[in-house]
């Protein structure tokens, strides 16, 4: 792990540290930080790996590496997904924790941050073998996570059963029902309405407030959205029921693109036909790279870290970025989003509608409480809206980059929590 007070680059982990955490140094040294702020949010507050065995279909007994890292939990009780990924690193899963701790800290509500990870391919395993890698993990951490101490949710590659699994495996360790140690569950489960569709739907209020601002109507906006997995597929379809065009869609294996507007309904249809949305008739087919670089009005990356880079930002075309994955741009295309004149919204704030209506989930679980879809969907609006101009009038007075100003408001409520707690 490179310490966060250094410009970190990573040899060993190509996936986020080089990305959008490299200039928290430069943010501490905005802000002044002392060298006991610096020290308080270089570690994470309990970072731990674990191995456990799982019996696969075959008979054999194979050993899985789990990890969590609980980065900080000075607002609230440690909040994060957990992904299931062939590559996941200890550090790359800190660094996503630190991303959770900011987000919770953008969107002002009570939480820490935190994020966990089985290092597996899921798409290798069978459902029951995912079941009881799911199940292990859990056991293995169990005397760890909790409502009040670490709540899991879902991530890259881990959905609503695995959520299923997970509150299962904790109550029979417990032996009673807590709802509320683990988010994304199903409605019959004790989820909350609108969880399944918050993070496109948290990023598509918040893209409504930055068409304001770049006096762009949405009935003359192009969208083009990278990634067709929950939350680009979600993306794509509210955007289309909302009037939108949207121009061009991709999944992992292919790309389509039509200037005067893809159905999007259609094309989930293709998708669940053929598995793909590449071939959709009416189209043309494209890459992923030509998407990224379409002569579109707004520009959703939706899949995966490092998409818009040094290599293609000064080609991207687009008016407005929205992330919706988590870290899709490097530092150095952020920079050049801003000297194109494009405004970026970083993840902390375009993505946080999936950890916002966690909270809300969380919420109704320890209240014994079911609130209507149209109460979750409002009070989601209404903290993505505040949340956006927080930060929008930072970017503006400071005059600085979105994410920038996103870092430094989070930095300072994180910072107020741990002073009010006495730790400073
Ligand atoms: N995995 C999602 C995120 O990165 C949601 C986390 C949560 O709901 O706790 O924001």
């Amino acid at each position: 792990m490179v310490s966060r007070k250094h410009d970190r680059i990573h040899v060993d982990d190509t996936i986020l540290c080089k990305l959008c955490l490299s200039e928290l140094g430069e943010i501490y040294s905005d802000l002044g930080l002392t060298s006991d702020e610096l020290d308080l949010l270089d570690m994470p507050r309990r970072s731990f790996t674990v191995h456990f065995p799982v019996r696969m279909d075959s008979g054999k007994i194979k050993m899985f590496v789990g990890h969590r890292v609980q980065y900080n939990d000075a607002r609230g009780p440690s909040k994060g997904g957990l992904r299931f990924h062939p590559e996941l690193t200890i550090d790359h899963v800190k660094d996503l924790a630190f991303l959770m701790v900011l987000k919770c800290a953008v969107v002002n509500i009570p939480f820490g941050g935190s994020k966990g990870g089985v290092v597996v391919n899921p798409k290798e395993l069978s459902r029951n073998e995912l079941e009881q890698v799911t199940r292990g993990y859990i056991r293995a951490i169990a005397d760890y996570i909790g409502p009040f101490k670490d709540i899991p949710a879902p991530d890259v590659y881990t959905d609503e059963k695995i959520m299923v699994w997970i509150l299962d495996e904790y109550e029979r360790i417990k032996g009673m029902h807590v709802p509320a140690v683990v988010t994304g569950k199903p409605l019959e489960l004790q989820g909350s309405r609108a969880r399944s569709y918050s993070t496109s739907l948290g990023g598509i209020y918040v893209l409504e407030e930055a068409l304001k601002k770049v006096d762009l109507d949405k009935k003359d906006a192009s969208v083009a959205v990278q990634g067709f997995g929950n939350v680009g597929e979600n993306a794509a379809r509210i955007l289309f029921e909302n009037g939108y065009r949207v121009i061009a869609v991709s999944d992992s294996r292919g790309a389509i693109l039509s200037e005067s507007g893809l159905d999007i309904s259609e094309v989930i249809r293709h998708k669940e036909r053929n598995g793909t949305v590449g071939g959709f008739g009416g189209a043309e087919n494209i890459t992923n790279e030509e998407l990224l670089v379409s002569n579109c009005d707004i520009l959703i990356p939706a899949a995966l870290s490092d998409q818009l880079n040094a290599n293609n930002a000064r080609d991207v075309k687009a008016k407005i970025v929205l992330e919706l994955a988590n870290a899709p741009t490097t530092t150095e295309a952020d920079e050049i989003f801003s000297e194109k004149g494009i405004m970026l919204v970083p993840d902390v704030v375009a993505n946080a509608g999936g950890v916002v209506v966690s909270y809300f989930e969380w919420s109704q679980n320890l209240n014994s409480e079911y609130w209507e879809e149209e109460k979750v969907i409002r009070r989601l609006k209404n903290v993505m809206i505040t949340a956006f101009n927080d930060v929008y009038t930072l970017c503006i007075e400071g005059k600085c980059r979105m994410r920038r100003a996103a870092y430094q408001l989070a930095v300072k409520r994180i910072l107020r929590a741990e002073r009010l707690r006495g730790n400073l």
